[in-house]
């Protein structure tokens, strides 16, 4: 082989390893992929925006725009190290607006995983793919891109050791999708995970209320303040929370600049100073602040996430948030707002009793809304508090969900078989020896039970379909559980409860839908007082006396 044949080998191998330490400085964990590619199709004017994930990230990240497209002619050019369509000439880098800039992404995120991106724009006849080999095929999609992500980290085990728990990840990749959210209200987000929604955000253009309900719940907006205020080419606009508005974390402080997300310890220091001594000690403020100033201004090309920035002057821009904030405080308009909020809701005597009630579950008393018209505090993170009938209702919602599961199916089960959902993944699992049997001789019962295996060699079966009523479990550690009961022959009754458990893997996180959908459940059993004393005597929910 002479030197010249050899020198494209090296040059492949130096970009891979480049690609790979660049996406150690990009890529940190699932969330960082979803943040790249859904910064992506807001960068090509997409007004919607579908984000699936199936573990949490790991096995699949799914994120399909309708925005412009990529010409089929630069699909390998997309992912090539720096190249991007966003940074023409060097003085662009003084006129940053876009998300990304770096053109390092795409070829970061397809270097450690298995990767694929569809794409076609207006005009082109059809679509066409490229993957993470650079091979380009004709696909079929409407205008927009589709960028998937599959086995993240396959090729860094390392990586992948260090990240948390399937959990974890999940709750990142939701803060991240409801901070980019609440920065592009005209934009339609729909996120699912393990094929069940999470959140649909509809486009928000002429009310920005909407969003920020939709996000942060009704509560929010009603113990906050407006802002709307400019000085100076700068404008200041968004909600701020009441000093009564208090979390025990700092999770509902969003501050973007220009639409970008951003942390800063000199806006920090403005924002607390704004609220004075307001805060007591441990408790966080709650806001979403919106500040609009001339990108020149504003130097964002500072952390390779783009999270951090410098300003020109910062002096100017933290007395400007800090005038901004103070004025709204002492405004009229705040006060009416606060006396019309406590005429409607008789918050103060409901709050005072979960005080007495939240003395040990440990956790401190948070004002947050799900249900859009009732008032619900959360004590605890398994705890609900909300009003039925008049009455304050605690409800635990992991033994909630876990009821309710329970139910569902047992009538299914009765019925026709557990429904069964096919997963889109595909997951194999390995069968001990025993469970060799089960699979080839209990096939009725199996799928009895909502389950779908096929054997694909002598001692690994592919999962096919799960119960559709356990739309979080861990898929793995369901068909363990499965595969224990059914060698030790417990009953369908029994095992139909070990399976229920499942509902609660993913935590006790719960979207608004969900709740609203468990409190509808609730209250059909409270209107049957014999059922109600059943769900109370199971401690399901409880009336606070
Ligand atoms: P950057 O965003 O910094 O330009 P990326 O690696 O994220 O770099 O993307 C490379 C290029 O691929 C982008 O500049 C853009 O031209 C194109 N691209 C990526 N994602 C999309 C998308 N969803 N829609 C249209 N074009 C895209
Ligand atoms: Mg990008």
């Amino acid at each position: 082989m002479d030197s010249m044949s050899e020198l494209p080998r090296i040059h492949q191998l130096d970009s891979e390893v480049a690609n790979q330490i660049a996406a150690g400085e990009v890529i940190e964990r699932p969330a960082s992929i979803v943040k790249e590619l859904v910064e992506n199709s807001i960068d090509a004017s997409a007004t919607r925006i579908d984000i699936d994930i199936e573990q949490s990230g790991m096995s699949l990240i799914r994120v399909a725009d309708n925005g412009q497209g990529i010409h089929q002619d630069d699909l390998i050019l997309a992912l090539s190290p720096h190249a991007t369509s966003k940074l023409n000439v060097v003085s662009d880098l003084n006129q940053i607006v876009s998300m990304g800039f770096r053109g390092e992404a795409l070829p970061s995120i397809a270097s450690v995983s298995r990767f694929l991106l569809t794409s076609k724009q207006d005009d082109a006849e059809q679509a066409w793919c490229v993957d993470n080999a650079l091979q380009t095929k004709p696909a079929a999609r409407e205008q927009g891109t589709t960028v998937e992500v599959e086995d993240i980290f396959h090729t860094t085990p390392a990586r992948r050791k260090f990240l948390k728990s399937e959990r974890t990840e999940f709750l990142h990749i939701h803060a991240i999708l409801k901070a980019i959210a609440l920065g592009h209200f005209s934009i339609g987000f729909k996120f699912y995970h393990e094929q069940e929604k999470v959140f649909h955000y509809v486009a928000s253009h002429n009310s920005p209320e909407r969003r920020i309900s939709d996000v942060l719940g009704n509560a929010f907006l009603k113990q906050s303040v407006a802002i709307n205020h400019e000085r100076d080419g700068m404008v200041l606009r968004g909600w701020l929370g009441l000093p009564e508005n208090t979390r025990s974390h700092n999770d509902r402080q969003y501050f973007f600049i220009n639409g970008r997300l951003i942390k800063d310890k000199h806006i920090n220091h403005a924002i607390k100073l704004a609220y004075k001594d307001q805060i007591p000690a441990g408790r966080f403020a709650c806001y979403v602040l919106y500040l609009q100033i001339d990108p020149a201004r504003v130097d964002v090309n500072v952390h390779p996430a783009k999270s951090e920035v410098r300003f020109e002057d910062t002096r100017n821009v933290h007395d400007f948030v800090y005038a901004a904030l103070t004025a709204s405080f002492n405004s009229q308009q705040t006060l009416s707002f606060a006396e019309i909020d406590k005429q409607q809701n008789n918050k103060t005597l409901v709050k005072e009793d979960v005080e007495k009630y939240s003395y040990k579950k440990g956790g401190e008393l948070q004002t947050n809304t799900y249900a859009d018209n009732q008032k619900n505090y959360i004590l605890h993170d398994d705890y609900v508090i909300t009003s039925l009938n008049d009455k304050p209702l605690l409800i635990n919602i992991p033994a909630s969900r876990e009821y309710f599961t329970i139910e569902t199916m047992q009538s299914e089960y009765t019925d026709n078989g557990i429904k069964a959902r096919n997963i889109g993944i595909s997951l194999t699992y390995d069968l001990k020896n025993k469970e060799i049997d089960l699979v080839e001789n209990q096939k009725e019962l199996i799928k009895q039970y909502g389950f779908l295996f096929e054997l694909i060699s002598p001692n690994k079966i592919a999962i096919k379909a799960v119960p559709t009523c356990l739309p979080y479990a861990n898929i793995l550690s369901l068909v363990d559980t499965l595969f224990d009961a059914l060698q030790k022959q417990v009953s369908a009754s029994e095992l139909i409860i070990l399976l229920a458990k499942h509902i609660n893997d993913a935590g006790n996180i719960i979207n608004d839908e969900e709740l609203n959908d468990l409190l509808n459940k609730i209250q059909v059993i409270n209107n049957d007082s014999h059922a109600w004393r059943y769900l109370d005597g199971a401690a399901l929910a409880g009336l606070i006396k």
